[in-house]
């Protein structure tokens, strides 16, 4: 177990954020879970690659890095069960299975982060959800030491969504993910620039593809400080969806497997805003990809927060849709959101001008 106090997050935030961790905890075996105290009035956060975060402030607790490692394959006549510890690196694996001939997660590639973090959010990308290829997760209660073996039921996933996002948020230390890769592989095409392959495509030119596509229509966050798509898509009904088709008939419109909800592209609605560029301090929505915030360079968490706030309002006036941010925004204590960030730093505010 390896303990740092007052450690700097600039290098384990993909936002490079200047910002502290009153104490961070790496956990790399059973040995370090069993040596881990746990403390029942300290805030707790687990923190992986720290590409799907913003962190608002210092934070005055405990953050929980796995370092699981390790991968085990068995073969189950028409699967690949593929069990893999949650500390290594996502990109690394899917390079690894397409070496070895485990087909499926070709379409995730060049997403970063840890393996551990994947189920939490049910990553997606190109048409397909990394929940397709769950079988279960094991997860480690930090409070009492319980081992669990969630099943891919139990995961409760959804679009970007999972248990670990709510009754299992920061008590379950996920520890490692098992995957279920058919045998007979299907390749997925059907979605956005993939769909310029031939139809024989092998997991080989997918995984290419992908990473090009990516590569060009992405900033690298060791160039230039994000964490990818800052807002979800927004689900709405699907009479909203129809009304705004008419208003703005060039709409990017998803289905979502429920007739009476439909998906709108976030990026599209921020776009037609003019917000593409838009800088407050460090921050900018990137010149190229209005979904994906950016930091510029010296940007403030602040700096950050205002501007989500800013597309946000304009987004709603608008269209009258409500963007949810998908990055998780992290306060002192633990986890908060952009109303209570926003809240916050008008108090600071106006307590700065009462003081002066
Ligand atoms: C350039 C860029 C592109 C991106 N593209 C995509 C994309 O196409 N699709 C997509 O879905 N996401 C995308 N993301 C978001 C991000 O990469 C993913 O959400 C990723 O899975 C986060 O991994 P991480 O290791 O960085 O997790 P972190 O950001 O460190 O953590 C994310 C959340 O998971 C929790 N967590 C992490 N590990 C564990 C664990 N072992 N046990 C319990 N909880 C845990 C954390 O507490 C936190 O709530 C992108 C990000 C960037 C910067």
């Amino acid at each position: 177990m390896i303990i740092s106090q007052q450690q700097s997050l600039l290098d384990f935030n993909s936002f490079s954020l200047d910002v502290k961790a009153h104490t961070l905890v790496t956990l790399a075996s059973e040995s370090d879970l069993a040596d881990f105290v746990y403390q029942p009035d300290t805030p707790y956060f687990i923190l992986a690659g720290g590409s799907n975060l913003l962190f608002c402030e210092d934070f005055n607790g405990v953050l929980i890095k796995p370092d699981f490692k390790g991968k085990a394959v068995v073969d189950e006549g028409d699967a690949w069960l593929i069990t893999v510890g949650a500390g290594e690196n996502w990109h690394d694996f899917v390079t690894w299975c397409l070496a070895n001939g485990y087909h499926g997660l070709e379409n995730l590639a060049l997403i970063p982060g840890c393996v551990g973090a994947t189920p939490v959010q049910n990553i997606g990308a190109y048409g397909v959800e990394v929940k397709d290829f769950i079988d279960s997760v094991k997860s480690y209660r930090l409070a009492d030491g319980e081992w669990q073996t969630l099943s891919h039921q139990a995961c409760q996933f959804a679009y970007r969504d999972s248990v670990f996002k709510h009754q299992y948020k920061n008590t379950h230390l996920i520890i490692e993910v098992t995957f279920r890769l058919p045998k007979q592989w299907q390749r997925t095409l059907n979605y956005g620039d993939l769909k310029q392959l031939p139809e024989t495509a092998s997991a080989q030119q997918i995984y290419d593809l992908v990473c090009q596509v990516r590569a060009e229509k992405l900033p690298d966050p060791n160039t230039l400080g994000n964490a990818g798509s800052f807002f979800k898509n927004p689900e709405v009904p699907a009479a909203q969806a129809q009304a705004l088709a008419i208003a703005y008939p060039e709409l990017p419109i998803y289905e979502t497997g429920d007739e009476n909800i439909k998906k709108l592209a976030a990026g599209w609605l921020i776009d037609q805003c003019g917000l593409k560029g838009r800088q407050i301090g460090g921050a900018q929505v990137h010149q190229k990809q209005a979904l994906v915030l950016v930091n510029q360079g010296g940007a403030t968490p602040k700096d950050v927060v205002e501007l989500a706030w800013l597309v946000r309002n304009q987004v709603a006036e608008r269209f009258g849709v409500l963007l949810e941010h998908e990055v998780r925004f992290i306060a002192a204590q633990g986890e908060t959101t952009l109303d209570d960030m926003m809240l916050q730093l008008e108090r600071n505010a106006l307590a700065a001008e009462q003081d002066a």
